[in-house]
Parts: C-alpha cells; sequence; structure tokens
C-alpha cells in the first residue's frame, strides 16, 4: 500500500495548477495550493500514508459527515421529517429546490440539509460545540483537535446564502432555533481542522460495522450500530459529492464525503477508510488531484462499496 500510494501521489502531482482554491471564505484563499497528502486506515489498525498527510486542512463539507451521524443517533428516524434522501443534481449551495420542496432540503450533505442537521443538534446539545468536539476528538484520537477561530469567523462574516436558506427553512417552520445561533455553530463545525491520518481513523466506523478503533481503551467501542452505519454509507454514495455524486460514483464506486478546504474521505467497508487532501478545486468544489488519487486507488486495489 504504501509503495501504491507513493505512484498516486506522483502522478496526483503532476495535476497542481489544474483547480483553484475556495474563495468565497476568505480566510481559505490563503491556504497555499500545492499540497497534496493521502492515508488509508485499515480496519485492523494499520495505516499509511504519504505527503501531507499530517498537515491539518479545514474539513468545511466533510464535518456534515460527523453532524448527520451525531443527529442520527440523537434523534433517529424523526431527521427523515426534517431533510430528504436524494441526491439534489444541484451546487451545494444552491437554494433552488427549497421553495419548491417546502424548506425541506434533499439530503443532509447540501448546506441547506446540513443547517437544518445543526439546527437538530442545537435543539438537542445545549453546548454543541463541546459535544461535537468531543466526539470528533474521540473518533480521531487526537485531543488537541479544534476549529480554526480564524476561518470561523471569517465564514461566518461572509453566510449571507446559508443565512438566506436558514430563514426561508424558518418560514417554512423547519428550522427551530434562531439563524444567527445555528450559523454560529455551523461555521465553527465547517472550521475544524484534522489532517489526512486522523480524517481516516475519525471516519473508520463506517468501514467497521459502526465500531471505532485507536482510542486507548475504547478499540472496538460501537460508535454507531451496524445498520445505520451500512445506510450513512449509501448516502454518502448517493448525495456525498454534491452535483458530482453521479460522476464520482462511476470514477470511483466508494461512499466519499467531500468539502471546500480540498479533503475527500472515502470508505471502503470492511477494508480501511481513504483521506485524501489537496486544496485545488474544480468548478464543482470538489478537490481535482484528490478525485484523481482516488481513482486510481480503486483502480490500483479493485475496491468497492461491498464488504468482502
Ligand atoms: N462551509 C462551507 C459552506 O457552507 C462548506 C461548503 C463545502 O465544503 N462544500 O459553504
Amino acid at each position: 500500500m504504501q509503495d501504491i500510494l507513493a505512484q498516486i501521489s506522483d502522478e496526483a502531482r503532476a495535476l497542481f495548477g489544474q483547480g483553484k482554491v475556495a474563495s468565497y471564505i476568505p480566510a481559505l484563499a490563503k491556504v497555499n495550493p500545492r499540497q497534496f497528502g493521502i492515508a488509508v486506515a485499515f480496519t485492523d489498525g494499520q495505516t499509511c500514508s504519504v505527503g501531507d498527510a499530517n498537515v491539518p486542512f479545514s474539513l468545511q463539507s466533510i464535518s456534515k459527515l460527523f453532524t448527520f451521524v451525531l443527529a442520527l443517533k440523537a434523534i433517529g428516524d424523526d431527521v427523515w421529517k426534517r431533510v430528504g434522501r436524494e441526491p439534489s443534481g444541484a451546487a451545494f449551495n444552491s437554494m433552488v429546490q427549497l421553495e419548491t420542496e417546502h424548506g425541506i432540503p434533499r439530503n443532509p450533505f447540501i448546506n441547506a440539509g446540513a443547517l437544518v442537521i445543526t439546527d437538530i443538534l442545537t435543539s438537542h446539545y445545549a453546548h454543541l460545540d463541546y459535544a461535537l468536539l468531543g466526539a470528533l476528538r474521540k473518533l480521531a484520537d487526537a485531543p488537541m483537535l479544534n476549529w480554526n477561530t480564524e476561518v470561523a469567523k471569517s465564514e461566518r462574516g461572509t453566510s449571507h446564502r446559508n443565512m438566506a436558506m436558514a430563514y426561508f427553512m424558518k418560514s417554512c417552520g423547519n428550522f427551530h432555533n434562531a439563524p444567527e445561533l445555528v450559523l454560529d455553530n455551523y461555521c465553527r463545525q465547517c472550521a475544524v481542522e484534522m489532517n489526512c491520518v486522523q480524517l481516516a481513523q475519525a471516519t473508520m466506523f463506517l468501514a467497521h460495522s459502526g465500531r471505532n478503533l485507536g482510542q486507548s481503551g475504547q478499540a472496538n467501542a460501537q460508535f454507531l450500530n451496524a445498520d445505520d452505519a451500512r445506510r450513512v454509507n449509501a448516502l454518502l454514495l448517493t448525495c456525498g459529492a454534491y452535483d458530482a455524486a453521479g460522476d464520482y460514483a462511476y470514477r470511483i464506486g466508494l461512499p466519499v464525503k467531500t468539502g471546500v478546504g480540498g479533503g475527500i474521505v472515502a470508505v471502503a467497508p470492511g477494508i480501511g477508510t481513504i483521506a485524501v487532501w489537496a486544496p485545488e478545486l474544480d468548478a464543482k468544489g470538489n478537490s481535482v488531484l484528490g478525485g484523481f488519487a482516488l481513482e486510481r486507488l480503486v483502480e490500483l486495489t479493485r475496491w468497492t462499496p461491498h464488504a468482502t
């Protein structure tokens, strides 16, 4: 695996310059675009990584995976009263479907859906920041993990579009807290930083029938039940890459979650997880080198979304 990752890294780095770092969140525009890291974590506890796999990056939409899982754990199937589970076929921050669909977002991974999920968690937890950070620190086995206050502030100051969607959903009765409060929480969750090794570790439960690994004394702790882990993977496969979900399913075929920080996490059930990071994005907001690297990895390993 180490050789495969080294080969993929060489091939991927030849693509530097083909994308652009996200600039609509001013703090993200400052990130050096010429970085690439990839890490694979196996269900037996082994890990492999190359390149900038230890450099922390902004989770952005990858945080939506974790908040969705926390909401599922908190209120179970009631989440489906507030959000759908169909791909949107529209940009991650699109609002066109919201009005015709009465303020019920298509899925929890587009911005509108993630805002509803954060609204659910804001109602459920007295201190959501700490509940979320606590869960992430445990999953990633990284006690110092935190959000980047500059990135959170930068997004909060420019989140007019997300705020508009929150207010619209409130007018439809699908938003229970003050939009300002939920946006504060949402911007902090998006600004959480992890590196590839930590991200692969943090999502291990999805490859391992809901079981976490790695936390000292917590190995094999059941973080999510196995049925829900399977369902979350289905949702990641169909909705994890915004309006490129079909293209990603065709090229890569694994459940994924992408973010505008340039990170992508992919799940190979029964085998392990892959986290890749390269900040240059394509027109749909997905990492150019990250998508390429995952495509090469499945070509070279033949990993599929079915447990072996
Ligand atoms: N924080 C970003 C936003 O709300 C997340 C988007 C993304 O990663 N696609 O726009």
